[in-house]
Order: C-alpha cells, then structure tokens, then sequence
C-alpha cells in the first residue's frame, strides 16, 4: 500500500500556473489539490517537482520500436547528410565487422539524392563481395548493392514484383533502389534471420527510448506473426518499458490464410497475460508513400502525368478483408496517405459497419497527408480515429523536394487536415511513425501548434488553418492516444481512480511559447505508478 504524493509543482487536472498536489496509491491516482497535499504527512514517497508540471504521461498512436531498436546494430546512416557520408559509414562499419554476412542499416535521408533514387555501384565501391542494404527512412524503400541484388536473383530478367517497383536502369537492369514491400521483401527475405534475443533487447532499448520521452504505450504499427517471438521474450523477460499493442499486417495477396494466424498469435499473447504486452489489432498498408510516387491519388501526380500512384488494396478485396478481421474481434489499424487511399479506407470502415452492424470497433486511419475535402466529414460519422504524425505537418526538405512538386498547389494544401478534423469533433491521436521521424512527443506538441520547421519557417505556419492549440496537442498524444489504445476509461488525464501514468517535465507546456517546447526536459514518467524513467539517477534516489 505505497503511497506517493507529488507537490510543489502544476499538473495538468488543474489551471496553468496553479501549484498543486497529486496523490497515488497501488498505481492509482487517489487525490488531487488539497485533498492530496493533506495525504503528504502520511506519505511513504514525497516527490517535490520542483516547480515542473504534472501531466498524463504521452502515447504514441503509431511508431516501429522494433525497427527503430534494431537501427542501433548497423551502421548508423541517419545523421549523414550527403551520398558520400553515407558510403564512409558504411565502409566504416564494414571494416569494423569483418564477419556480418549481410550488412544492414538504417535509416538514410531519401532527399540526397535526385529523386530519391540511389545506385548500387555507389555502394559497391565500398562494399563489393558482400550484401549491403539500407533503408530509407520511409522504411517503405531500401538501397541494395550488387552482392544483396545478385543474392536475391533480381536482375533485368526479374519481372515487377506485385506491389513493390523496382526502379531500373535505361537497360531495365536493377538500379538498387527498391520501392515497396513487393520489392523490398525481393532482397531482405534473402537476409539472415536476426535471433530472437537480439530482437527483444532491441525492443527493450526501444522501449525505454519511449519511457525517457514520457511515453507509457505505444501502438507497434506493423508485426508479422512469424516475428511475435521477440515480443512475447522481451514481455515475459520483463524488459518492455512501455506497452505495446501489436498490429499485425495483413497482406493484400494472401489475407484470407493469414486470419487462423492473427487469431492464435492473438491467442499467444493473451496466454502470457503480460499488462505490457497486447495484440488486438490488424495493419493494413492501403497504400505507399508520396516521396516514391506509391502513395495512391485520386488524380494523376503531377510530374507524372497519367499517373495516380499504387494502392495495395482494391476496394473490393479491402473491404472484404476489414469485414473478415472486425468480425474477429480486431481493430483496423489502415495507413492511407493519398486521398484515393483515404477514401479506400473510409470506404473500407463503411462497409464493415453496414456488414457487421454496430460496435464499439475504433477504426484507425493513420498519416492522412492528403484528404479530399468531400471527405472530411466522413471521419465524424464513421466513429474513425484520426491518426496523424505531427512532425509531418512542416516544409522541411522531403516536403519541399519530393512532394509538393508531385501534389502541386492545390492539394498542397490538403495536407494533415488536423484542425478541421478536431474542429468537426473527431477524435485526434498523435504518434510519431519512429524510427522514420522524431520519436519525441515534445517535439511534435511544437509542430502541430506552429506547423512550421525548428528555424520558424514559415513565420504563420505552413496551411496555418490546420494549427492547433498546445490544449488539443496535448489531448491529442494523450486521451486521444488512450481513447485509440480502448483505454480512455483508465488513462489520458489525471483523475481519481485513474491510472498513475505520468510524465514529469521540467516546465509546463501550457505557459510556454510552442517553440521552446522541444528543450522541455522529461524528468520522469511513471506507468501504473512505476517509474520507467528517471532524468537523473540522483533524482530517482531522491524520490523513490
Ligand atoms: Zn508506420
């Protein structure tokens, strides 16, 4: 019967700047304001916040911890900034492993080169008797080497795979940039298994990233059954610092066999009985990714004229397939970019709720970077979870270079609709998509207030129509997180008999300028009243 009262700090449940006291016992929140400062003479633990901010610790509606572990065990490309630093990590790292098989790293920045499109033989030069492959930071491309593209046998003879492009030379040999899992699972299904050990410590670091940014649990937005392994060792070994919920990816090719495995692997996970690991949900990849041209229009790109990209599902098949999985009881988790895609998905959830009646089902659409404008109401009606990664919403260089010469004006400003969404009363969840972007929640609370890039740019925001305020950021990587993981009844605000997941920061947000809320400091973050993170090991000493 621990009790813990925090104090001489704000939280969230009352007024900024109100100094106040939260009180938690077993994991519970029991008392706020007066009524926990009164509990402070009885307490076992007194937790001074040092004139910080109390919140609800944050979720994150979309990301790949596992992906994003394992980056840490290649080379390290993500902070080069051009082609040939790229190649000199790789050398670096190949000389320093003479033994890897295969070298495997993550993530390079698609903008380096023209079009996103990067050659094997620049890889070559430095790596040329053994497979090398990289991804971009989409994770929905990869860079291979002649050696990675000669051990999957793809050569000019090798036919376009379904679902995937791989993008070739004037002669149709393999350039090396692979475009889409068709493509991409051509090369890494030939890629030496990664054992089931070094994957769970990879989620183990993963998660404990997620703890030192205030995040309590995280949506895992693509896991094949045959990977569930790692996730039931790091559970069961203890090593998982935030939940996970588990979204399994149903292919477009070959669904209908896949849904015994969804069910059973489901079924593995409840056996382990584990609060930190769940598995209720089902991916749906509706399409690709506007940077490649794979993100699914409903008119033409327009620097590709005639082309509106690729959509992995038909509507009938998809339809279909979202009916089958709801019906087993799992929650539709679909990415849809494009707005063809889009309103694939929304089409999708339609249909499922015609067929299969009324439920309490949550659909979740995610990164909605362009949403026609007819479509905009639909999200309301349908009972659909906005997801959107807020880090997106700014003229950076993938922006600049490779996506708003491929949408053009008009529906440039389309993109991440998150205030109209929150204005016409639709349930908004923040996540990040890490390793692909920024996993820190403070850094997407800035954004999605400013929309705009770190320098400030644009000085208004960039479609400032679809800035928020720092109240709905917050709500949005919060409740609205909880309201998507089915766990708003427990989580997402500070309220007696709530859970005790909370997030310590150095100043509270809702007194600051947006911009300044990256260098906020997470001091610590409780789960259920544990603590998962601690900023300083002095601090934790002091207080637990
Ligand atoms: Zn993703």
């Amino acid at each position: 019967m621990t009790l813990t009262v925090f104090h001489s700090g704000t939280h969230a449940a009352a007024p900024a700047g109100v100094t106040s006291a939260l009180a938690v016992r077993d994991g519970r929140i029991i008392a706020l304001g007066d009524d926990a400062h009164a509990l402070c003479p009885a307490a076992d633990q007194l937790v001074d916040l040092g004139g910080g901010h109390l919140g609800p610790a944050f979720g994150d509606g979309h990301a790949h911890p596992l992906f994003g572990g394992l980056e840490d065990d290649g080379p390290q490309v993500r902070a080069c900034r051009s082609v040939e630093a790229i190649v000199a990590c790789v050398r670096e790292w190949a000389a320093a492993h003479p033994d890897a098989a295969w070298i495997i790293g993550a993530s390079y920045d698609s903008t380096l080169a023209a079009d996103g499109l990067f050659d094997a033989a620049w890889l070559d030069a430095v790596v040329p008797d053994r497979p090398v492959v990289l991804r971009a930071m989409d994770y929905h491309t990869v860079w291979a080497n002649s050696a990675a593209l000669a051990a999957a046998g793809i050569t000019a003879a090798t036919p376009e795979p379904a679902l995937g492009r791989i993008v070739r030379r004037a002669d149709g040999s393999p350039l090396g940039t692979l475009q889409e899992p068709g493509a991409v699972d051509l090369v890494m299904d030939h890629a030496p298994a990664i054992a089931d050990a070094v994957r769970a410590a990879a989620l183990g670091r993963a998660t404990a990233r997620f703890a030192a940014a205030g995040v309590t649990w995280v949506q895992d937005a693509w896991v094949e059954t045959a990977d569930l392994g790692p996730y039931l060792l790091a559970a069961g070994r203890g090593l998982l610092n935030a939940r996970l919920n588990l979204a399994f990816r149903a292919d477009p090719l070959r669904w209908r066999g896949q849904l015994a495995g969804f069910a059973a692997a489901r079924e593995r996970v409840r056996e382990l009985d584990s609060p930190m690991l769940g598995a209720r949900t089902v991916k749906f990849f509706v399409d690709g990714v506007i940077e490649s041209g794979t993100a699914a229009m409903l008119e033409p790109y327009c620097d590709t004229p005639g082309d509106t990209g690729l959509a992995n599902w038909d509507a009938e098949s998809l339809n279909a397939a979202a009916i089958e999985v709801d019906r087993r009881g799992f929650q539709l988790h679909l990415h849809a970019i494009g707005d063809r895609a889009v309103r694939l998905a929304l089409d999708a959830i339609a249909a499922v709720q015609a067929v299969n009646g009324p439920a309490d089902r949550r659909p979740v659409i995610a990164h909605l970077q362009v949403v026609n404008p007819a479509d905009l109401e639909r999200f309301a009606a349908l009972g659909v979870i906005a997801n959107f990664e807020p880090l997106w919403a700014q003229p950076d260089d993938l922006m600049n270079h490779l996506t708003l010469p491929r949408l053009g004006k008009l529906r440039a400003h389309q993109q991440y609709p998150i205030g109209t969404l929150i204005r016409a009363g639709v349930t908004v969840s923040f996540g990040s998509d890490w390793p692909v972007t920024h996993h820190h929640p403070l850094n997407g609370l800035a954004t999605a207030i400013t929309r705009s890039t770190p320098d400030g740019l644009p000085s208004g925001g960039w479609v400032p129509a679809e800035r928020i305020d720092v109240a709905d950021a917050l709500h949005a990587y919060t409740a609205g997180v909880a309201a998507q993981a089915f766990a708003d009844h427990d989580r997402g605000t500070l309220a007696v008999g709530l859970a005790a997941d909370l997030v310590w920061l150095s100043a509270d947000p809702r007194g600051l300028d947006a911009r300044s809320l990256p260098d906020v400091r997470v001091l610590g973050t409780w789960l259920e009243g544990r603590r998962t993170h601690a900023a300083e090991p002095a601090l934790l000493a002091a207080t637990t």
